[in-house]
């Protein structure tokens, strides 16, 4: 079958793509972590230039970047300079000089998402509060200045207590746990003290957590990929699968109140909605990202656009790709450094080792100059027929079943 091309004679209306690549902009990204490493990758199969700003020289987005820029994006001249060096900035990592943005902004430098979406979500506290007055179901929350206001809190909302850290927050480090009244002074101390700006949280008892990543093009128009399953660890994302086993109605109504918290939000570009499912069947918000997230790496193997190249497409003004499945079933599973140093490379690249011999996985190293115990190494993604099947593939990788038979 030959296909041959149209002989219409072609016509470039002003909307439709420069002739000469698919964005003339050039993205900046504040963090050049995993998720920058793993856009830049997005970015070179459509000829898209990423440059990155991040303090570490040889940090994960660095090699693969089109510029990286050594400089913290917590630095207001340093902001201010790698902007002037793009067409639009967005993040990787929230935890940015939001001032900064909101300035540059003023002077009309594109920011996606907007700097106000930044602004809240960074102070996890005024994210809660900005929900709650959205109409988004979420767990009761209050502030704590001191431990009389902590203990009256305990009292309202009974024990276990989250407490957690209003600002720079993630992998679960800005959480502590209070079992009883007792545990509070200890879980306060464990987070830096009340002056670092503390909150708590009532005990979510959920059943499941989810996750839903909704895309939105500068035009508001949005796409929402499959509800996810995420499992954690010590507060740490550990497993994805992909799409969430539980009922329709469930998955409906997660992908109602994910898509209404990102309608509360300003800008373009992918936002992660993580939910609590709770044993009545209700659906509560945790948290929302304003970037690519952990609990959408599956989509790189699994979905038609991954959430990586669904980001960049939103930021530069191209049209969304299809949010949708291409296979019927995903796993994904975490490289988190067990051991510091040379003995966690090791384990890392026995487990690597094992998931290379297994049909539909997939391997994604970050090349992190340092291993330290609980970072985020890499992910193994397993694509296959049935969430069944894939389950027990990776038990084969993370059990050794495959190593020990050789
Ligand atoms: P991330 O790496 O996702 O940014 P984080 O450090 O911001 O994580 P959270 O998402 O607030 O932390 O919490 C991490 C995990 O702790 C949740 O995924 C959930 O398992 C648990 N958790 C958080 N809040 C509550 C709560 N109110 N009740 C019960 N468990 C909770
Ligand atoms: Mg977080
Ligand atoms: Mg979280």
């Amino acid at each position: 079958l030959i296909f041959q091309a149209s002989q219409d004679p072609v016509s470039l209306s002003n909307d439709e793509l420069p002739v000469r690549g698919l964005s003339e902009v050039i993205v900046g990204v504040l963090g050049g972590g995993q998720l920058g490493r793993m856009l830049c990758q997005a970015a070179s199969q459509m000829a898209i230039k990423v440059m990155v700003l991040d303090p570490q020289e040889n940090c994960p987005a660095s090699s693969l970047s089109y510029h990286h820029m050594v400089g913290s994006f917590d630095d207001s001249a340093t902001v201010e300079e790698f902007a002037k060096r793009c067409g639009v900035l967005t993040v990787e990592i929230e935890h940015v000089d939001v001032d900064t943005l909101e300035k540059l902004e003023k002077q009309g430098v594109d920011c996606q998402p907007k700097a106000s979406t930044i602004r809240i979500i960074q102070d996890k506290y005024l994210q809660k509060v900005h929900f709650s007055q959205n109409g988004i179901p979420l767990p009761e929350f209050m502030q704590i200045d001191d431990l009389e206001g902590a203990k009256k809190v305990g009292e309202l909302f009974r024990y276990p207590l989250m407490i957690k850290s209003r600002r720079l927050a993630y992998d679960g480090r800005g959480n502590a746990v209070a079992k009883t009244e007792n545990e509070l002074p200890s879980a306060v101390d464990a987070l830096g003290g009340f002056s670092r700006g503390l909150y708590a949280e009532k005990w979510a008892p959920f059943v499941k957590e989810l996750a839903v990543i909704v895309a939105r093009e500068r035009n508001n128009s949005i796409s929402c990929y499959p509800v996810v399953e995420t499992i954690h660890r010590d507060n740490i994302c550990h497993i994805v699968k992909a799409p969430a086993n539980v009922k329709w109605k469930i998955r409906e109504r997660a992908a109602e109140v994910a898509c209404l918290a990102v309608r509360s939000l300003e800008g373009a570009g992918v936002f992660a909605v993580e939910l609590f499912l709770t044993d009545d069947g209700q659906i509560l918000l945790n948290e929302v990202a304003p970037r690519p997230h952990n609990s959408g790496h599956h989509t790189i193997e699994s979905c038609y656009t991954s959430q990586f190249e669904q980001h960049l497409r939103a930021v530069v003004g191209l049209p969304l790709g299809d949010s949708s499945l291409k296979t019927p079933a995903a796993i994904m599973y975490n490289i988190l450094g067990e051991e510091e140093g040379e003995l966690g490379f090791r384990l890392a690249h026995q487990l690597i080792r094992r998931a290379l011999t297994v049909p539909g996985a997939s391997v994604h190293w970050y090349d992190k100059p340092e291993m330290r115990k609980q970072r985020k190494m890499g992910h193994i993604t397993i694509a296959g027929n049935s969430l069944g099947n894939i389950e027990s593939d990776l038990a084969t990788i993370v059990e050794g079943k495959r190593l020990d038979d050789k």
